[in-house]
């Protein structure tokens, strides 16, 4: 069949002229293939950044992508879309591809058609800095919970004790903000983290989170993606140049371009089921009314 999709949203884009590779059936609505796009897809299996919205015009007609997908195309043949992947990202065997689900396929949307794909840049603008403050958020968390190890469980990006990677379940992300959740039962215990000391500072811990991200929005730092290839399935990682150092992430997401695009970023720490804590991250971009 064809080769892989060339992604452009690294970089920033939202705009781009492609040609149709092929249009797929699919139960939720068809899914268009194209050469390249600025369009990020929601990632199959650890599903936390929405994918983009946006359209897809040839000539005078445009057709509504409403979630642009990951997809994938076995050296059989066989065609897999979202959820229904049955290999991990990147396996070998695999030719990968960025979806565009569209609820009608007008002719125009033909194979071999030029066609301009536009996202949704006002969603786009808006989920970068969901993913940013979601992982700025992460970052102050494991800082502000640091003194709580008693073993030493590993570090994250900034040298600090690793409580995300230890104890994320799932992370989802929305415009301007993310909710976080954490598992904190026996095994984070035995790793050597002191739940109950944690669970008895709860407010304390969330006033030293907020004051960390205030002093990052002021700091005004740079962020950008750093990417090995042109691939949906290509490693990219989000990197930031923080004043304790440069904090640099494996993530496929979309980010901005700097902490400058904040007004504010703010938690609020939940503990109502003392085995999961669940962190909501709320951002105000800057120049918003406040
Ligand atoms: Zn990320």
């Amino acid at each position: 069949m064809t080769g892989a999709t060339i992604v452009t949203f690294p970089s920033g884009a939202v705009v781009e002229s492609a040609h149709v590779v092929g249009v797929h059936p699919a139960e939720e609505g068809a899914v268009v293939v194209l050469d390249r796009t600025p369009f990020h897809p929601v990632d199959h299996t650890w599903p936390d950044q929405p994918g983009d919205r946006g359209a897809l015009r040839a000539d005078d007609v445009e057709v509504a992508v409403t979630e642009a997908v990951m997809a994938a195309v076995s050296d059989e043949g066989e065609v897999a879309i979202g959820a229904a992947i049955p290999v991990k990202r990147g396996a070998e065997g695999w030719t990968w591809l960025v979806g565009h689900r569209v609820e009608t396929v007008p002719a125009a949307l033909a194979a071999g058609a030029a066609i301009e794909a536009t996202v949704d840049a006002a969603y786009r603008a808006g989920l970068s800095r969901g993913h940013t403050a979601c992982h700025l958020a992460s970052l102050a968390l494991d800082l502000a919970v640091a003194d709580l190890w008693r073993k030493d469980p590993g570090s994250d990006a900034l040298g600090s004790p690793d409580f995300e990677g230890r104890a994320n379940q799932t992370s989802f992300i929305h415009p301007d903000g993310s909710v976080d959740e954490y598992r904190l039962g026996k095994s984070l215990r035995k790793a050597g983290f002191d739940t109950e000391e944690f669970a008895g500072s709860l407010a304390e811990r969330e006033q030293r989170i907020n004051a960390q991200l205030d002093a990052w929005v002021a700091s005004a730092a740079v962020c950008r993606i750093e990417f090995d290839g042109d691939t949906i399935v290509d490693r990219r990682r989000w990197v930031c140049e923080l004043p304790e150092g440069t904090a640099s992430i494996l993530c496929g997401g979309t980010h901005v371009a700097s902490l400058a695009e904040f007004a504010s970023i703010r938690v609020s720490l939940d503990l109502s089921d003392p085995q999961l804590l669940v962190m909501t991250t709320t951002a105000v971009p800057a120049g918003s009314p406040s």
